[in-house]
């Protein structure tokens, strides 16, 4: 470590970026065990190397005496599932949930989903895709799943070095799209084609928060991917739901997830949310409800500018199609734009726009996303639900 840059890892940061080096003993090669020490020389902490990453260890353990090898994966395997399994509801047939949460679970670049018997993993660091087989055993061993898949993220390529492609790892593949139960609503979730993994785990509870606000209003989901908003809300009692999504596979899932949930209230539109936002203003349209959740607009740091303006420009188009007293829900799912820049916003745009915009709920990702409070980027979604006057 070079003198003063040792901190952040003290601090259990598990991320140690190439410039906080001074220097390097012998020639680890990518994927093996490394040790970090201080410029004194004192052992900080123990993690996984990888030259082709801006990440150049990831770091696990900060004992010297904890070996990276099967125990010590089965170790934090262990303690991920316990989690789960303490909440109740959460892990078990017929449900889904994040059984692993990358750095939440303190096991940086590892992703596992869980739905009903089929569990779907992300390798983001090259060390751990390379020890795919001892990960999927040791999944293997403890959970028994039907089958593990393999599904690779965008752009991880490039940046890690990896070179995987999606697939089965071991088991069976599900031949159909399988069915999880949310809350007592039924989901298709292609774990093969689906986004991400298939569905949007994270927003869970703030489906549920939303949808206890929707009786009585006529909701507008935009960005609904497979209905997971819409679908909650219209069974809560809304009289309309309209989703509104880019992607057909997406909208075909949400419609047969409303047809599998005898839900009749619900519409659904392919379109870009920007554009479709203005025609129905300009058709003179209103909602009581307006949910808006889009991706990751702000990916790099350079990007952050534009990714607020994109977010800026959402929140005015909904306010203008939100009727007085309506509930606005703005999502943000880019981890750097933080809570208190979206309220920042809201209070600017109050302004501008000359509504009251009162904040009634501040919520985050669902508990199967734990935040690790020495990582503040395991900390990355936000959902502000605000009365409207
Ligand atoms: N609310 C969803 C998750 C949304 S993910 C849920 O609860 O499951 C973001 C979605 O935005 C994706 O489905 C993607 O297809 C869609 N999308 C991205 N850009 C878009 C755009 N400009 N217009 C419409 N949809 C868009």
């Amino acid at each position: 470590m070079l003198p003063r840059r040792a901190k952040p890892f003290y601090g259990r940061h598990p991320w140690v970026y190439a410039g906080a080096i001074a220097g390097i003993d012998g020639a680890p090669a990518d994927g093996d065990v490394v040790d970090l020490f201080s410029h004194e020389e004192n052992f900080i902490a123990r993690g996984l190397y990888n030259s082709q990453s801006n990440i150049r260890v990831r770091l696990y353990a900060w004992s010297a005496d904890a070996p990276l090898d099967a125990d010590f994966f089965r170790g934090r395997i262990q303690a991920a599932i316990r989690l789960r399994d303490a909440l109740p509801g959460w892990n078990g047939p017929g449900r889904a949930c994040r059984l692993i949460f990358s750095e939440g679970d303190g096991l940086s670049g590892l992703t596992v989903d869980r739905y009903d018997r089929w569990l779907v993993v992300q390798f983001t660091a090259l060390a751990l895709a390379r020890r795919r087989d001892l990960l999927a055993e040791l999944l293997t061993d403890l959970l028994q799943p039907e089958g593990i898949y393999l599904r690779t993220e965008r752009g991880i390529g490039e940046l890690e070095g990896i070179e995987l492609q999606d697939g089965p790892l071991c088991g069976q593949t599900p031949q159909e799209p399988i069915a999880i139960d949310e809350a007592g609503i039924r989901f298709l979730v292609n774990l093969a084609l689906g986004q991400k993994t298939g569905f949007y785990l994270d927003q869970r509870e703030n489906r549920r928060a939303v949808a206890r606000l929707a009786a009585g209003r006529r909701v507008l989901d935009a960005f609904c991917y497979s209905g997971g908003f819409a679908l909650h809300a219209a069974r809560a009692g809304a009289t309309s739901v309209l989703g509104v999504d880019a992607s057909e596979p997406a909208l075909t899932l949400a419609q047969e997830n409303a047809r599998l949930n005898e839900l009749r209230n619900l519409s659904f539109v392919r379109a870009d949310v920007f554009s479709q936002l203005q025609a129905l203003h300009g058709a003179g349209e209103r909602f009581g409800m307006i949910i808006l959740d889009p991706p990751k607009f702000a990916r790099a740091r350079n990007a952050l500018e534009e990714a607020l303006r994109g977010y800026r420009r959402l929140q005015i188009q909904a306010l203008r199609l939100l009727e007085r007293d309506g509930i606005l829900v703005s999502c943000c799912c880019s981890g750097l734009i933080t809570m208190s820049m979206l309220e920042d916003l809201l209070a600017q745009l109050a302004s501008e726009e000359r509504r009251d915009i009162q904040i009634i709920e501040r919520r985050g990702q669902a508990p199967d996303h734990p935040v690790m409070a020495t990582c503040p980027e395991s900390d990355y979604l936000k959902c502000l639900i605000s009365r409207v006057g």
